[in-house]
C-alpha cells in the first residue's frame, strides 16, 4: 500500500535550528526505520550548504506512526553533508552513549501563542491578564487557554508511541509542558524532536504558532520556558552514596561555559535567578532547590543517594541531542 513517509530533520540556522521536513511516497512500509533509504535535499535553503554544491543527506534514524495521516509515517533523519560525514549541524550525532546507559526526562515548556496580538494565548490584545499564580496547574476559561490543543497534542503523541510521561499547565498564562522519557539519550532527543514537530502541525490547525523562545515577554513578572533535563547513567541509578552525587554535580562546574554554549539562545534572559532559575553567572546545586542549577531530586536522597539529577538551565529551545551530549560527556568527566 503507498505509504506517506514524513522525513523530518534539523536546519542550519543559528543560534536557534528549525524543524524542516517533506513527503516521500514508498509502496509499503513495515515501520522498521532500518528499512529506510537515505534521502537527500537542498541544503542551500537550509543554510546547511552552498548553492554550488547543495545537496545534503538525510539518513532515517527513528520512524513512528504518523496517526494525523491516512498510511503514514513520521521519519527523523541525521543529515549527513555531501561525503556522508555528520554535517556540523547534526547535533545527534555528538552523543557518545553507544550502550544506552544514559536515560533522559525532558520537560519541554513552551507557549501558546496568538499570530494576530503577538501575545500568549490569554492575553488580551494590548493588555495584559492578571499576574502569575492562577495559571500553574489551572482548569477552568479565565485561567487556562488552549488546553484542545494540548490535549490533541498528547492523543497524537501517545498514538504515535512516544513515551509522554505526562503534561501540565505551566506558570505564565498560555504556557504548556509536556514530560518525555527514554532510556537512551537519542531515542529522547528523536521523541522530543517529533513531539515538537506534531505540536507545530496540529497549531497549524488552529492558527496558533508555537513560541520556543525561553524569555518570549522580556523581562516582565513572567515565567520563562525551560527544558529542564533530567538524567541518570548506572553509576547514579546505583549509587547509594551522597559523596558520588556531589561528585557528578562538581563535574559540572568546569564545564559550565560549554554547556550554557548549548544549553539554548537567549539563556542570559531567563537565568537570572528569578522565576525558579539560577543566575547565568553561577553554578550550584542542591536537594530540592529549584533556584540552583542543578536540583537533586528528593527522591534520590530518600532512596539512599541513588537515581537521576535534574539541570535546570536548558531552554526550551535548546537542541535536547546537543544537551544530552555535553552532560554524558560532563557526567563521564566525573571525579568518581
Ligand atoms: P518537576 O516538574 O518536579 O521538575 P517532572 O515530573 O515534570 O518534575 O519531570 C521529572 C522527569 O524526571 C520526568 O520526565 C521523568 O521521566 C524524569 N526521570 C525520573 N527518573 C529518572 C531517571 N532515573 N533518569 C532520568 N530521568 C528520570
Ligand atoms: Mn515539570
Ligand atoms: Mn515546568
Ligand atoms: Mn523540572
Amino acid at each position: 500500500m503507498a505509504t506517506k513517509l514524513e522525513y523530518i530533520w534539523l536546519d542550519g540556522y543559528k543560534p536557534t535550528q528549525s524543524l524542516r521536513s517533506k513527503t516521500k511516497i514508498v509502496k509499503s512500509f513495515s515501520g522498521n526505520v532500518e528499512e529506510l533509504d537515505n534521502w537527500s535535499f537542498d541544503g542551500s535553503s537550509t543554510e546547511q550548504a552552498p548553492g554550488g554544491s547543495s545537496d545534503c543527506i538525510l539518513k532515517p534514524v527513528f520512524a513512528c506512526p504518523d496517526p494525523q495521516r491516512k498510511d503514514a509515517y513520521l521519519v527523523m533523519c541525521e543529515v549527513l553533508d555531501s561525503k556522508g560525514e555528520p554535517h556540523e549541524s547534526n547535533g545527534r550525532a555528538l552523543i557518545q552513549d553507544d550502550d544506552n546507559d544514559f536515560w533522559f526526562g525532558f520537560e519541554q515548556e513552551y507557549f501558546l501563542w496568538d499570530p494576530q496580538t503577538n501575545k500568549p494565548l490569554g492575553f488580551p490584545a494590548g493588555g495584559y491578564p492578571g499576574p502569575q499564580g492562577p495559571y500553574y496547574c489551572s482548569v477552568g476559561a479565565n485561567n487556562a487557554y488552549g488546553r484542545e490543543i494540548v490535549e490533541e497534542h498528547l492523543d497524537v503523541c501517545l498514538e504515535a508511541g512516544l513515551n509522554v510521561e505526562g503534561i501540565n499547565a505551566e506558570v505564565a498564562a498560555g504556557q504548556w509542558e509536556f514530560q518525555i522519557f527514554a532510556k537512551g539519550a537519542k531515542e529522547a532527543g528523536d521523541q522530543i524532536w517529533v513531539a515538537r514537530y506534531l505540536l507545530e502541525r496540529i497549531g497549524e490547525k488552529y492558527g496558533v504558532s508555537i513560541n520556543w523562545h525561553c524569555k518570549p515577554l522580556g523581562q516582565l513578572d513572567w515565567n520563562g520556558s525551560g527544558m529542564h533535563a533530567n538524567f541518570s547513567n548506572t553509576l547514579l541509578r546505583t549509587a547509594n552514596s551522597e559523596e558520588k552525587f556531589k561528585a557528578v554535580c562538581e563535574a559540572f562546574r568546569p564545564a559550565v561555559a560549554e554547556c550554557i554554549a548549548v544549553y539554548g539562545a537567549d539563556n542570559d534572559q531567563r537565568l537570572t535567578g528569578k522565576h525558579e532559575t539560577a543566575s547565568i553567572h553561577d553554578f550550584s546545586y542542591g536537594v530540592s532547590d529549584r533556584g540552583a542549577s542543578i536540583r537533586i531530586p528528593l527522591y534520590a536522597v530518600d532512596h539512599n543517594w541513588s537515581g537521576y539529577l535534574e539541570d535546570r538551565r536548558p531552554n526550551s529551545a535548546a537542541d535536547p541531542y546537543k544537551v544530552a551530549a555535553v552532560i554524558i560527556k560532563t557526567v563521564k568527566s566525573a571525579n568518581v
